[in-house]
């Protein structure tokens, strides 16, 4: 397998094509971002924290039967994966208020939900993300409505997944950022990251932010955080 064109750089990861047909080389970087990029920071070691907490969380889901696009760890900072035609949508799924949730409501954080609540966003950094319900994703024709209830249904299943994952590691898991991706027949699949950059991780006994809100919010160091992440999961 060989490194060929890239053919994305982004924000936190590059992306290569390789000489199999289908497959892509993903590259984390030594980049934090914040306020859609607006600021940005070398984080000497990150690439190897996401690159390596993500493949063992997707290798977790993969067991667990969701459909990702994960295929394997290829160095310390690189993994392959299926290449899939990305639907731009950011699906957050909430356990917990946190967030531009808290701001938007008005309300205090760490306040557990009844349900999970799921919402969208348009992925595009040109409009800086706006919030959108279904309608609009009919009315941008980014995906049908039979897509969008499959995206909630496998977003609404892997949350149960990912909360037990992080329970036995004594974290709590607060919410996340989920894209998905069509693979050549269709299907929708997971897609890109999941990590302390894409999860709000608190800390089971402490509450402390064991994710990017120390570096958004200033709280400390965002490496000493992940690794604490990444050694949790390898002492499981
Ligand atoms: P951003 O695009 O927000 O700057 P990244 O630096 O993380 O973010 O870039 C990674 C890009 O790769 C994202 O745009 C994401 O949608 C895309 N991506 C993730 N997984 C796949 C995949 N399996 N196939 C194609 N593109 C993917
Ligand atoms: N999130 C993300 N990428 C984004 C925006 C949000 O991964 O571009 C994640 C974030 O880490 C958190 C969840 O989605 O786990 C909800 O984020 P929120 O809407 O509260 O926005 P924030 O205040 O974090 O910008």
């Amino acid at each position: 397998m060989e490194k060929l064109a890239e053919i994305y750089s982004g924000k936190a990861k590059k992306l290569f094509q390789t000489t199999q047909e289908n497959i892509l080389l993903v590259e984390y970087l030594n980049q934090a971002t914040a306020l859609n990029g607006l600021r940005k920071d070398t984080v000497e070691g990150k690439a190897m924290l996401n690159n390596q907490i993500s493949a063992h969380i997707y290798q977790y889901l993969n067991q667990k039967g969701h459909k990702t696009h994960f295929v394997e760890e290829v160095s310390p900072t690189q993994q392959l994966v299926q290449a899939l035609t990305i639907i731009p949508i950011e699906v957050v799924l909430r356990n917990i208020t946190a967030g531009s949730f808290s701001k938007r409501f008005g309300i205090e954080e760490g306040i557990p939900l009844d349900k999970p609540i799921i919402e969208f966003y348009y992925k595009s950094d040109a409009l800086d993300d706006p919030f959108i319900n279904e309608d609009h994703v009919a009315f941008l024709a980014i995906a049908s409505l039979k897509e969008i209830a499959t995206i909630k249904e496998m977003t609404l299943a892997i949350n149960e997944s990912l909360k037990d994952y992080f329970k036995q590691l004594d974290i709590i898991l607060v919410d996340f950022k989920l894209e998905f991706g069509k693979d050549q027949d269709g299907n929708i699949v997971l897609a890109d990251e999941i990590s302390p950059d894409t999860c709000r991780l608190w800390d089971k006994n402490s509450h402390e932010h064991l994710d990017k809100d120390v570096y958004r919010r200033d709280l400390g160091d965002l490496v000493s955080v992940y690794q604490e992440v990444l050694n949790r999961i390898q002492a499981l």
